[in-house]
């Protein structure tokens, strides 16, 4: 018998943007899914979005969302960015369009509704089971055996499943088991630039107090502070600043000293920013890694998506649309194979390059943009291209 259709339930761990999505997918081709997710449901108890607020989501990641029905919900909670706004530290704003039409332009959309969304669609689906507060501690590659920790009671299960997808993200527990096999390997590579949010509120009547339609941009050569819009109004904006150095997360060390910096560089955002000193000091510092491993899969049984697989800087907005593009390609393959080692193989072969390049596009971007900082022109053209 066919070995695909004889497995009838399948694991995912982590219910993220990708495990959630990769999640329809296995039910659309007939599976059981559980799902096992360490957080607790966002839909009923208010958690952090974790690391961005909002993102970008481009073509690939709406060709992914098409093919299970749910981009047209989707870009009705999207904001469309046409172009990215430049602000220099005096003079006028210069706005640079990404096409030659209105029709080519990106998407501001909130990762947390997306996130909910996701998981709601996967539930629809009747095939998919989410569990909630699940943290994976462990799993054995070869019996196919998690240990999970079931947070309300801190007491720990073990699960045996056929097939384990890992979609847990940057920090995956189960690439961490993967990368121990002999044949394994996987590199880590943090920026020495974290990042840190900050939100321009609406103005009256959920007025948005910049242009709606834009990506903004405030390049400033070693740091660079970005702002994306949200459905309500506001505005998240992005800071990005080396841990360490003369203009740093490290100097910037009091309120007057933060709002000195942003007079200075940010002058046309600052007044825009009222919880500046207490946003700047509270919410927490980002980092920021490259993942490469190979191979993602462990025969039949084991196989990484998504930032599990290849987390990439955020320099192209890019990481979940490659991670959507993931579930488009396994799906493809789980069709044309009758066993899991042979789809999982072709899936990596096919993937790996494409996000080895992404990869490797983000940290040269970011890098030229950080080091050239002699040129200004140079500078605001790279920091554009970003977008
Ligand atoms: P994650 O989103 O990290 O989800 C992993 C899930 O697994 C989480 O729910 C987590 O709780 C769960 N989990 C983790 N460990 C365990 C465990 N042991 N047991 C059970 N569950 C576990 N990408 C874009 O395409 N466009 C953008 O504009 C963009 N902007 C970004 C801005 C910033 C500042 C950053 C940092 C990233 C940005 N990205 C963007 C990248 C994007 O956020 C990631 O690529 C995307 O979130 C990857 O999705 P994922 O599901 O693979 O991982």
């Amino acid at each position: 018998m066919h070995e695909i259709e004889r497995t009838e339930r399948v694991t995912v761990v982590g219910a993220g943007l990708v495990g959630s999505l990769l999640s329809m997918y296995l039910a659309r081709r007939g599976f059981q899914v559980d799902v096992l997710e360490r957080r607790p449901d966002m839909r009923r108890e208010s958690i952090g979005a974790g690391r961005s607020i909002n993102l970008a989501i481009s073509t690939r990641g709406l060709h992914a969302l098409r093919q299970v029905g749910l981009e047209e919900e989707a870009l009705r909670h999207a904001i469309p960015m046409r172009g990215r706004m430049i602000h220099p530290v005096s003079g006028a704003l210069a706005f640079q369009a990404y096409g030659k039409d209105e029709s080519q332009h990106i998407n501001s959309l909130s990762r947390a509704w997306l996130n909910a969304f996701l998981m709601t669609n996967a539930e629809g689906t009747g095939r998919v089971r989410i569990g909630f507060k699940q943290r994976v501690q462990h799993l054995d590659v070869e019996t196919g055996t998690l240990s999970v920790l079931d947070e309300p009671s801190g007491t720990t299960r073990e699960v045996r499943t056929p097939v384990v997808f890992g979609t847990d993200g940057s920090g995956s527990a189960v690439r961490h088991e993967v990368e121990r096999l002999p044949g394994h390997t996987t590199t880590q590579e943090h920026l020495g630039h974290g990042y840190k949010e900050l939100t321009i509120p609406a103005g009256p009547g959920g007025a948005f107090r910049m242009e709606k339609h834009a990506l903004h941009i405030w390049p400033r050569g070693s740091y660079m502070l970005i702002a994306l819009p949200n459905e309500d109004g506001s505005f998240t904006c992005t800071l990005f600043l080396p841990f360490q150095g003369p203009v740093s997360f490290e100097s910037l060390d009091s309120p007057s000293k933060v709002v000195a910096f942003f007079q200075e560089q940010f002058p046309d955002a600052l007044p825009l920013i009222p919880d500046l000193v207490h946003d700047f000091f509270h919410h927490p510092t980002g980092t920021m890694v490259t993942v490469k491993s190979a191979p993602w899969h462990v025969g039949g049984k084991t196989l990484l998506l998504g930032d599990a697989a290849h987390a990439i800087v955020p320099f192209f907005g890019q990481g979940m649309n490659c991670g959507f593009e993931d579930c488009v390609v396994l799906d493809a393959c789980l069709g044309r194979h009758t066993r899991w080692a042979e789809a999982f193989e072709e899936f990596f072969r096919r993937r790996k390059t494409n996000a080895d390049a992404i990869a490797d596009m983000a940290v040269e971007n970011f890098v030229e943009m950080r080091d050239k900082t002699a040129d200004p022109r140079f500078l605001l053209e790279k920091a554009v291209e970003k977008a």
